[in-house]
């Protein structure tokens, strides 16, 4: 063994860490090859093909296809495309990309047995202000996140902190998603909710490897669940927009994974 394990939370090796970096770094140039692909007319079909060719010929591929929490319907897709009051796990199909959506996009790519999971929003063309302003809000919550992954910090400290900025610029974030731990398995304990209360939660250490994703929403936290039963859509039917990375807990700080 060359991970061990502490209250259930994987730690990860320096080794182990190499190889998840470069899990991440396919993943983050599959997500590049997606965002290229977007524009007004694209299916989110056409989409997740880009990616899965792509990861098709680097001899990786998506933990997300058939994936099966016992919803009753294993998970069709390589990607999640999620446009506008989508939130996460929009299936892939047959909707064109139009001008002024914003559509969130969240893959994963499996190397060498370990997981890389990252997630971006952006728009399609010319977007409103406010849809501009939800998608720079997520991505700035993330980084906050991100400079709070050090060793002795705990979760609340950084939910609190992805809470309290997205809070100050007039947005939600959800209380029923979150972000986890990830390594061999794409979900692994612990979860680190979007939100917390400073000096409580899980305590960070060495070696933990998380991913943190802001799901941010306008007019409210509460969601529902489309029939097809993985689509969440925020209830008021606002836009909401997300953003993800996979993170290592290193004595040098924060190392994000999933970037290029
Ligand atoms: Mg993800
Ligand atoms: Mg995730």
């Amino acid at each position: 063994m060359d991970s061990y394990e502490i209250f259930g939370v994987n730690l990860k090796s320096a080794n182990e860490l190499k190889i998840m970096r470069e899990a991440g770094r396919l993943n983050a140039l599959t997500l590049k090859a997606v965002m290229d692909a977007i524009a007004p007319g694209v299916t989110t079909g056409e989409l997740n093909e880009v990616a899965e060719s792509f990861q098709k010929a680097h001899g990786v591929y998506s933990p997300f296809k058939n994936y099966d929490p016992g919803n009753g319907v294993p998970y069709p897709g390589s990607i999640c495309t999620s446009i506008n009051e989508e939130m996460v796990h929009g299936i892939p199909g047959n909707r064109k990309l139009r001008e002024g959506d914003i559509i969130s996009v969240d893959c994963g790519t499996v190397y060498q047995g370990y997981v890389g999971d990252s997630a971006f929003t952006v728009g399609v063309g010319e977007i409103s202000k406010q849809a501009q302003s939800l998608i720079d809000t997520t991505k700035q919550a993330l980084e906050i996140a991100i400079s709070k992954m050090v060793i002795g910090n705990r979760s609340g400290d950084v939910g609190a902190a992805i809470e309290a900025y997205v809070e100050s610029q007039g947005f939600y974030c959800t209380h029923t998603y979150t972000g986890h731990g990830v390594g061999r398995a794409m979900h692994e304990a612990p979860q680190l909710p979007n939100y917390g209360k400073p000096g409580t939660g899980f305590l960070l250490r060495e070696g933990m490897t998380i991913a943190i994703e802001p799901m941010v929403l306008v007019g409210g936290r509460r969601t529902r669940v489309l029939r097809d039963r993985w689509t969440v859509v925020n209830a008021n039917g606002g836009l909401t927009a997300h953003q993800e990375h996979t993170i290592a807990v290193t004595k040098d700080g924060p190392l994000v994974l999933t970037e290029l």
